[in-house]
């Protein structure tokens, strides 16, 4: 039998942790009870740096029921680092994680079946949506293409997966030498290889406050995605740069066959329009290389990727580790 914790990253999710954590532990119970897990698993909440009541909940909790663990961040660095942050600290107590959010969007009866395909050998376990009836159409559409776009760029992906999967403590363990600062844990997680599956889940909607992700931070990790994982926009440019190069050589053949003629005109749209032209894309070639070189600057700096302020498990004494 093996020791399961379920990580769950929260940033001022206090409307929503007393609920997710009673749930969590009947669930916990109930597996415990079939023999799927040891009684003496556990869930494990991250604090993002939270300036709500969360850290006071999850102490209060700790206090309460051994059950419930805890790592604080020292400040909100972003779902993705909490979720690597919290998946670390568990790898060292369990045998298997669990990431879910908090807000129980994820179906945790989801949870049994991921269990039984860790039993029959995977190492990772996807949680797949069966479908996005819930979601709003903006989201629906934006998702779809995005994963359509990130497919196209080479980028290795389960469709409409988020961060809902099981890991055995080895694929956490062989995650964490991945040692780049831009995590994008849904592109990284298929490189780390090891015998994987599936499991559909209907996704609900947030039973109490609001989503933590507006636009901005969304579109923000959509770039991330893609630039992190793929060189694809680069040699776009490239090509683009090599069109309009070819493109560029034949007008000018073109424009001394017509001078030569004694054709000419005095083209002052054309020649405005050209340096418009040129100039914007030189300028769109330049963001791009300047997002990659942004990301060598970061990675070359290796920053700690996360600092925990506390920890709170009863099989741990480590606090303040800076990973
Ligand atoms: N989250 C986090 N740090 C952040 C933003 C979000 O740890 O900076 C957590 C949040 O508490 C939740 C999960 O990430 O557990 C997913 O966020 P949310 O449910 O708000 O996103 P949505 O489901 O709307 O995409
Ligand atoms: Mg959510």
């Amino acid at each position: 039998m093996d020791r399961l914790y379920i990580v769950v990253p929260c940033y001022k999710e206090e409307e929503v942790l007393p609920e997710t954590s009673k749930r969590l532990k009947a669930k916990l119970e109930e597996l415990a009870r079939t023999g799927q897990i040891t009684p003496d698993s556990r869930v494990l909440f991250v604090d993002d740096g939270s300036t709500d009541r969360t850290w006071e909940i999850i102490a209060a909790l700790h206090r309460q029921d051994e059950t419930f663990s805890g790592v604080k961040l020292s400040r909100n660095r972003g779902h993705q680092n909490a979720l690597l942050a919290g998946m670390e600290e568990a790898a060292r107590h369990g045998d298997v994680i669990i990431t879910m959010d908090a807000d129980l969007q994820d179906d945790i009866d989801a949870v049994d079946r991921m269990l039984e395909k860790y039993q029959e050998g995977c190492e990772v376990v996807y949680g797949v949506r069966s479908s996005r009836a819930k979601d709003t159409f903006f989201k629906r559409f934006t998702a779809h293409g995005y994963y359509r776009f990130m497919q196209a760029m080479g980028v290795d992906i389960v469709y409409d997966h988020a961060d809902y999967r099981l890991m055995s403590r080895r694929a956490v363990e062989a995650l964490m030498s991945f040692s780049e600062v831009n995590l994008f844990l849904r592109g990284m997680v298929p490189l780390v290889g090891f015998k994987s599956d599936t499991v559909l889940y209907e996704r609900g909607e947030r039973f109490a406050g609001e989503s933590k992700y507006p636009l901005k931070k969304m579109i923000a990790f959509a770039l991330d995605g893609i630039t992190s994982f793929s060189v694809k926009p680069i040699r776009l440019i490239l090509n683009l740069g090599i069109a309009i190069f070819v493109v560029a050589a034949v007008i000018l053949l073109y424009s001394l066959i017509r001078k030569l003629c004694g054709q000419t005109v005095s083209g002052w749209t054309s020649l405005v329009c050209s340096i418009w032209a040129l100039g914007g894309i030189q300028l769109l070639a330049l963001g791009v290389i300047g997002e990659y070189i942004g990301k060598i600057y970061n990675e070359t700096k290796r920053r700690p990727r996360y600092i925990i302020e506390t920890v709170l498990d009863d099989s741990t004494e480590d606090a303040g580790a800076i990973k």
